[in-house]
């Protein structure tokens, strides 16, 4: 199922990038919601509800960090870390929010939408560094320092990707030899240039997702799989390999 030029790159290879996506943290059975009380998820993770209506704001972001604490990385995160034994660079792109990659252990994890589990003022920048503060238990969680209303480090939907996120990304997509697409359903900009910009600058492109997507085309190689289930495959046979060459 999956090519041996795939192993070929993958043992020559010094530096790879893996870009993550929602299929990925559903095989920890984290779901995201595209409606909540009856109101579309992209409004109330909105600026203009934070300002206009905190309270809901925070039920449901409180609502997202409660089921995000009850999940846990899959194999598939794990694999990713002991991928790091064979190169000099694995870095990790995700859209993701959940923090599941940091969780699991990954060394570089570049989060384009930022992660729901840090908080900060939106007058004084104020960070809010233990999450179990009971600040942000509180129904409006107001900075200490101010008295602003507190917000997640996500991308908000008026808001943009993570700037520095994004700049690094583009740098390691540009110079990195094998460039994985795991678990995306939905390719959305700018995410969806960085695989471009890696093919372009003469990278191995595979894609591990269960449903075929509008890059499958694109890429030197779509593998159809539950990318929780063949990732470790893929690390143990480069191991093998690895080891047969020591
Ligand atoms: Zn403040």
């Amino acid at each position: 199922m999956i090519s041996e030029t795939l192993f070929k790159r993958l043992f020559h290879a010094t530096d790879i990038t893996v870009m993550t996506g929602e299929n990925f943290s559903t095989q920890s059975r984290f779901m995201f919601d595209a409606e909540w009380g009856g109101y579309p998820v992209n409004k109330i993770t909105s600026l203009k509800t934070l300002k206009s209506n905190p309270e809901i704001f925070w039920k449901y972001i409180k609502h997202v960090k409660s089921s995000i604490k009850s999940v846990k990385p899959n194999l598939g995160h794990y694999s990713l870390i002991d991928m790091e034994r064979f190169f000099n660079l694995v870095t990790i792109i995700t859209e993701n929010i959940d923090g599941l990659h940091q969780l699991a252990g990954s060394n570089k994890v570049l989060e384009l939408n930022g992660n729901i589990n840090e908080t900060y003022c939106i007058d004084c920048k104020n960070k809010i560094e233990d999450q179990n503060d009971p600040i942000l238990s509180q129904l409006i969680p107001k900075c200490p320092k101010c008295g602003g209303l507190l917000r997640p480090d996500i991308k908000l939907t008026e808001e943009v990707s993570h700037e520095k996120a994004l700049k690094e990304a583009q740098d390691v997509s540009s110079f990195c030899e094998v460039f994985f697409l795991v678990g995306i359903n939905e390719y959305k900009e700018p995410a969806s240039n960085m695989p471009y910009i890696s093919k372009a600058n003469g990278s191995y492109l595979i894609e591990i997702n269960e449903e075929r997507t509008s890059l499958s085309d694109t890429v030197n190689e779509f593998v159809q799989a539950n990318p929780a289930e063949i990732l470790p495959k893929i690390a143990l046979v480069l191991d093998k390999l690895k080891s047969k060459h020591k």
